[in-house]
């Protein structure tokens, strides 16, 4: 595969992708898709993605997991509902999770991916101990598919992201990087932590973002904005990209669903974005 190949985040059913039609349109090479609904987790849906994705050319590099009753409305009701941490949901999750991995296998794709949720901070805590232990056995079920397992970053620095990893100690769980979530959770300095955490970024995304009122981060979210309009500052990101020696797929994130026409319109300059960056920084 060529180096940086553009991507986009799509959807089959669900979730907060473009449809594949968008990536089509814009002859992007290569898409990460939000998993469909239960229903449609099925041989027939994945083979009818495969067949529409391989007539236009795209490969699927990574199936990100979402679950019913996530909500991103605001940071601590995100805290409340989205990933495994929540532990009402999370064995549920987790076999729903061992499920996308399988669709997953079906598309012929060898990563997954999520955002696990907010990780407690108290390494020592019964919350944290079954948490590692869950990974795991996610992670078991995974390798057996034959992939890995990508954390979406954001909900932790990162710092404290590098230690929950270190400790699931297993060989496949590594990281999609998304440095307008660093800034949209108030997290960190998306450059900084990208240094940290780059040996184990196998998948990145290109979003951008505003920070929140100092007063307000952490708390409050930031606002995603189009590619190359916030504060990550894209060159900066792909040439850290560049010396962390990362090669794999830039993907597009436009969080606006509720405006497909503007969603399009920004994730076709953010491809044009890219290209020139890429053209400047690979030759
Ligand atoms: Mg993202």
């Amino acid at each position: 595969m060529d180096k940086w190949q553009i991507g986009v985040f799509t959807s089959v059913d669900a979730g907060l992708g473009v449809h594949l039609d968008v990536a089509r349109e814009l002859k992007v090479p290569t898409v990460q898709i939000h998993a469909p609904h239960q229903a449609t987790r099925t041989q027939a849906t994945a083979d009818g993605f495969l067949a529409k994705c391989q007539a236009a050319g795209i490969t699927v590099t990574a199936v990100f997991g979402g679950f019913e009753g996530e909500s991103y409305a605001d940071i601590a009701t995100t805290a409340r509902t989205v990933g495994l941490v929540p532990q009402a949901t999370r064995a549920a999750r987790t076999q729903e999770m061992k499920e996308i991995s399988d669709f997953a296998e079906l598309l012929g794709c060898n990563t997954v991916a999520l955002h696990i949720g907010f990780v407690p901070h108290d390494e020592s805590c019964e919350d944290y101990r079954s948490l590692i232990d869950t990974t795991r056995d996610l992670l078991d079920h995974v390798k057996a598919n034959g992939q890995c397992l990508n954390l979406e970053t954001g909900q932790e620095s990162a710092v404290h992201l590098l230690s929950f990893i270190r400790n699931v100690d297993r060989d496949n769980l590594y990281i999609n990087f998304d440095p307008a979530n660093m800034i949209l959770y108030g997290t960190g300095d998306p450059i900084d932590a990208l240094k940290k955490v780059g040996h184990l970024v196998r998948s990145v995304h290109c979003k951008d973002a505003t920070w929140a009122e100092e007063s307000q981060r952490g708390t409050g979210w930031g606002a995603e904005v189009a590619l190359g309009e916030g504060d990550v500052g894209m060159e900066t990101y792909l040439s850290t990209l560049k010396d962390l020696g990362y090669e794999g797929p830039l993907t597009i994130e436009r969080e606006i669903a509720h405006d497909r026409e503007r969603q399009k319109a920004d994730i076709g300059q953010a491809v044009g974005l890219l290209e020139g960056l890429r053209a400047k920084l690979l030759g």
